[in-house]
């Protein structure tokens, strides 16, 4: 673990080399066209680095060299034990590589270094070294036939598959998205997103170093509206998998239809409700519901951003959340201790402002925070910010805000608390506060989420599927169950004679 102080992040900062070059079949390199564009910190405003703005033509070269690489079996038809020696490598070069991966995260992103390097790098490694290991511990089937005839059913890679990702986890999201696919044999190409890009090229350049063939992977950094457009229209990728908004889930759906059905896995937003009864340990319950809705400056998926709260305690829950909200202000993401940074971009900043002000007019109650900070520094910062009386018919409880705002609601009974968790076009996680075992089962398996802590947020790990219910997406990341979203079953029916 790093013990790095501010100046001498700092000056590792200064002294990093940044490539934003792309990465097509096995190499760094420019986009055909030499276009680039600058991706920035959002800490300053400053530019990086310029990153190759990859077009169709990019695409094409890497589309047509992934798929002669899955023909030519280099990498699909390689043992599952060698793919896994591969993979375990590259994470041992991820978790090498810890302090510059977290710093360039943290530079492009504006987490906090204490977040990228304890949280984003490590759920990296994990998950590769995870998908890597298990890749050899699968075991297809036989079914229960007559003795005449033989059934097996085997799992087999999809062939060539797209990848496109989110700015607000970059590194774990690409992690998540390329573990699996790897492992399982597929060729995939990622677009990171055009804000965030620095991380996944850097590990690519690892991957490489571990010893991925060449063709295997390809990070193209570029546009969502036309590079990633187009890989999600072309004829010639089996699938594709996606984190980001629900909107542009919608988007992708249709792009397979209207193409060649491409299989298509989603993870996309949330509006997560977090229940607190008066039994709980109230205590941690408030430090975890300021942690749920203010870690990485709430643009998380899972962000706890409905809090819905025993009516009984009401006031003194909320007053222990405003105490605990003191916390989270914001903070330059290069000190060790800061818990949040700024926001994306003047945009998503705007964006919390605009809804802050939709908040007030829909006659919820301001209680804390509400404007945007630390003006001056070039960076986009947002208070952590409070709304009592919100009813769950308000914008601010219906819609993915994508900021460091709480909604906090109240409910008499643990039917109404559900009513109230399950009234959304989201379904991606939650959580319920309770002692009960009764009650906290109950409500538990009562609200329609993917993911659910019983006396905890943001519980999990490499071993749990990771998605959405409703419109909150259909894949899984994660776990086994994240290589059924990269493989096709296959039934082979052998007779006898
Ligand atoms: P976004 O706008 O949907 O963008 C996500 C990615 O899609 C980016 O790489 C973007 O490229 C690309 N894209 C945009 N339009 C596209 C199109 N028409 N065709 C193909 N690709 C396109 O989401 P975001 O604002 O980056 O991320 C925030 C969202 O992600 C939130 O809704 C959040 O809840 C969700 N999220 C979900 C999970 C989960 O696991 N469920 C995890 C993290 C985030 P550009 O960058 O060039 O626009
Ligand atoms: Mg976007």
């Amino acid at each position: 673990m790093s013990e790095r102080t501010l100046n001498e992040w700092q000056a590792a900062a200064t002294a990093l080399k940044i490539d934003g070059r792309a990465f097509i079949n096995g190499r760094r390199c420019s986009s055909s066209s030499g276009e680039a564009r600058p991706t920035l910190n959002p800490a300053n405003g400053e530019t990086l680095t310029n990153v190759a703005y990859c077009n169709a033509e990019d695409a094409n070269t890497a589309i047509a060299t992934s798929r002669a690489t899955f023909e030519s079996g280099v990498w699909s038809r390689m043992a599952p034990t060698d793919r896994k020696m591969i993979l375990v490598r590259w994470a041992e070069l991820v978790e090498k590589h810890s302090d510059e991966i977290a710093l360039l995260e943290t530079l492009d992103v504006g987490k906090p270094i204490s977040d990228t390097l304890n949280v984003d790098v490590g759920s990296a490694v994990r998950t590769i070294r995870w998908s890597g290991e298990a890749i050899d511990k699968i075991y297809d089937e036989i079914t229960p036939t007559s003795s005449d005839c033989l059934a097996l059913v085997t799992r087999e890679a999809l062939g060539v598959v797209a990848a496109i990702v989110p700015w607000n986890f970059p590194l774990s999201t690409t992690a998540w998205k390329l573990a699996p696919s790897l492992a399982t044999g597929n060729s995939v190409i990622l677009k990171p997103a055009s804000n965030t890009p620095l991380s996944a090229l850097r590990i690519a350049d690892l991957a490489a170093e571990a010893g991925l063939p060449d063709g295997v992977l390809h990070v193209l950094p570029g546009s969502g509206g036309s590079l990633g457009q187009h890989l999600a229209t072309h004829m010639d990728i089996d699938g594709m998998t996606f984190t980001g908004s629900t909107p542009v889930g919608k988007k992708l759906m249709e792009y397979s239809g209207q193409s060649n059905l491409k299989r298509t896995f989603l993870e996309l937003g949330g509006k997560s409700p977090n229940i607190v009864f008066a039994d709980a340990n109230l205590e941690k319950a408030a430090s975890s519901a300021a942690l749920a809705v203010y870690w990485n400056g709430g643009q998380t998926c899972t962000a706890g951003t409905r809090l819905i709260v025993e009516e009984s305690i009401l006031d003194d829950f909320l007053a222990r959340v405003i105490e605990e909200s003191k916390a989270w202000m914001p903070g330059n993401p290069m000190d060790p201790a800061t818990v949040m940074g700024p926001m994306i971009d003047a945009a998503q900043c705007n964006t919390v402002c605009e809804y802050v002000a939709i908040g007030r007019a829909e006659g919820a109650k301001l209680v804390f925070g509400g404007t945007k900070t630390m003006e001056g520094t070039g960076g986009h910062y947002h208070e952590p910010t409070i709304f009592a009386g919100v009813s769950n018919d308000m914008r601010i409880a219906r819609e993915e805000i994508f900021g460091p705002v709480l909604s906090v609601l109240s409910f008499k009974t643990a039917e109404e608390a559900v009513e109230i968790a399950n009234d959304s076009i989201y379904g991606l996680a939650g959580a319920v506060w309770s002692r009960d075992i009764n009650t906290a089962h109950k409500v538990a398996a009562a609200v329609r989420v993917g993911t659910m802590g019983i006396n905890n947020y943001f519980g999990g790990d490499s071993t749990v599927p990771f998605g959405g219910f409703k419109q909150s997406g259909n894949g899984r990341d994660k776990s086994m169950h994240a290589f059924n979203d990269y493989t096709e079953l296959k039934t082979t029916w052998i007779e006898f004679e």
